[in-house]
């Protein structure tokens, strides 16, 4: 047979009737041209892979010689568009990059392993976020990193600490459940001194009350399940710092995996702008609360930075923005455990739920939730009461949530009362 009759044999076989079949064009069905104007969003880029017009640009992005797009682990330009977002919020004039993770805890971690290497040091504050306590003081020490945790209050026992393998010392801008703050610019003094990057968790400030790179931090990580994205309804985490700490961060993502993904990050990103209003209100609530709630009889203690009597008062007076002292209040009612439960339980305007930093107040009892793992003796050395009560502000008005507590904490005083 003459070659090209076979050849068109072949195409019939294939091609009964000359054209694509019906599942080709079903996957191939036409898109119309993107839009020439700007969306005023980045839209939800939900793809997990991006065309080239040929092999050659395909290559040059994955070579990182030419900008652009290949694969959403690495880069997708919803979660990108969040970082940017982020990153300026952070910045504080200075050149910046940020990375989107899928979780807060994915940004620590993807930090903390992209800083240290086996006989590496890090200077932690004792008083951190749970998971990051164990990923220090499990994972990092299985891979030889050595990890001392400190009083971050005590300057001169942080200053004993750093060595010269000390790469990383680790703070959060405020704690908790103490809402201890963190004299940044001295950190950065001392780390610096050592040649280690300060590395700061700012969850519970939001770059809405402070911004650590502009105190001389060199990363801050954030939660953004919290304040950043505000409404409770996605998971995702953001760090930003130098563009060289940032590579090393970066690829440290790129290789682990916890690359957000676009429907949250279009969530958290809708939440930054709305996130300066949310803190000016939430913070004024919560200071305005632990005032009301400090002068009940029935309670022994209120943890907030805005209470002149708070150990942290005076340095957050200078590095946080006016009025601002963070939104998370910790009252804790005379009678230990049962009478933290049972004023957890009163308050009808707060929910009872794990998390923060979001529209809905919510509380918890701190000795039988997120420090759970603590004895009543370890607690009381950490400075936190057995009946330590977490409140997160929301946007309730302030009248309905101090009403509510007061009455809550007059049950309980009438309870003390009673016995
Ligand atoms: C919630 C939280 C984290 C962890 O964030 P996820 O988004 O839950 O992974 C880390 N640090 C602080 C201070 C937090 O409150």
């Amino acid at each position: 047979m003459h070659e090209q009759d076979q050849q068109n044999q072949r195409d019939r076989q294939h091609r009964q009737d000359g054209r694509p079949g019906e599942n080709t064009r079903a996957v191939r069905l036409p898109t119309g041209p993107p839009p020439a104007e700007r969306p005023l969003r980045t839209p939800v880029y939900r793809t997990t892979t991006f065309e080239f017009a040929t092999s050659r640009d395909y290559a040059d992005v994955l070579a990182g010689t030419v900008p652009g797009y290949s694969y959403s682990r690495i880069d997708n330009p919803t979660s990108d568009a969040f970082a940017r977002a982020a990153a300026a919020m952070e910045a504080g004039g200075r050149e910046v990059r940020g990375e989107a993770f899928s979780s807060g805890m994915g940004a620590i971690s993807s930090v903390l392993l992209g800083l240290t290497m086996a006989g590496s040091h890090v200077v932690a504050s004792h008083s951190i976020y749970g998971n990051t306590y164990s990923l220090l003081d499990g994972l990092l020490r299985r891979f030889g990193v050595a990890v001392d945790f400190v009083d971050i209050t005590d300057l001169a026992a942080v200053a004993a600490a750093v060595r010269p393998e000390t790469a990383v010392v680790f703070t959060e801008t405020l704690s908790n459940p103490t809402m201890t703050v963190s004299d940044l610019p001295a950190l950065a003094r001392i780390a610096h001194d050592a040649g280690a990057a300060l590395v700061v968790d700012s969850t519970f400030a939001s770059p809405a009350v402070c911004r650590p790179l502009e105190h001389g931090a060199d990363i801050v990580v954030h939660s953004a399940t919290k304040y950043i994205g505000g409404h409770s309804d996605a998971t995702g985490g953001v760090a930003v710092g130098t563009p060289e700490v940032m590579a090393r961060v970066r690829s440290a993502r790129v290789d682990l995996g916890p690359c957000l993904a676009p429907d949250e990050a279009f969530l958290l990103h809708r939440g930054l702008e709305t996130l300066p209003l949310r803190m000016a209100r939430q913070c004024a609530t919560a200071a305005e609360f632990a005032a009301a709630v400090a002068a009940h009889p029935a309670v022994e203690s209120v943890a907030h930075p805005s209470l002149p009597g708070h150990p942290g008062h005076a340095l957050a007076a200078r590095l946080f923005d006016a009025g601002r002292f963070g939104a998370v209040v910790t009252v804790t009612p005379r009678g230990g455990r049962e009478a933290g439960m049972a004023l957890a339980d009163g308050v009808r305007t707060a929910m009872v739920a794990a998390s923060l930093g979001g529209t809905h107040t919510l509380v918890g009892h701190v000795g039988s939730t997120t420090h759970r793992q603590m004895s009543d003796e370890a607690l009381e050395k950490a400075g936190i009461g057995p009946g330590a009560v977490r409140f997160s502000i929301g946007l309730e008005d302030a009248r309905d949530l101090i009403g509510d507590a007061l009455a809550a904490l007059d049950r309980c005083g009438a309870g003390q009362a009673a016995r």
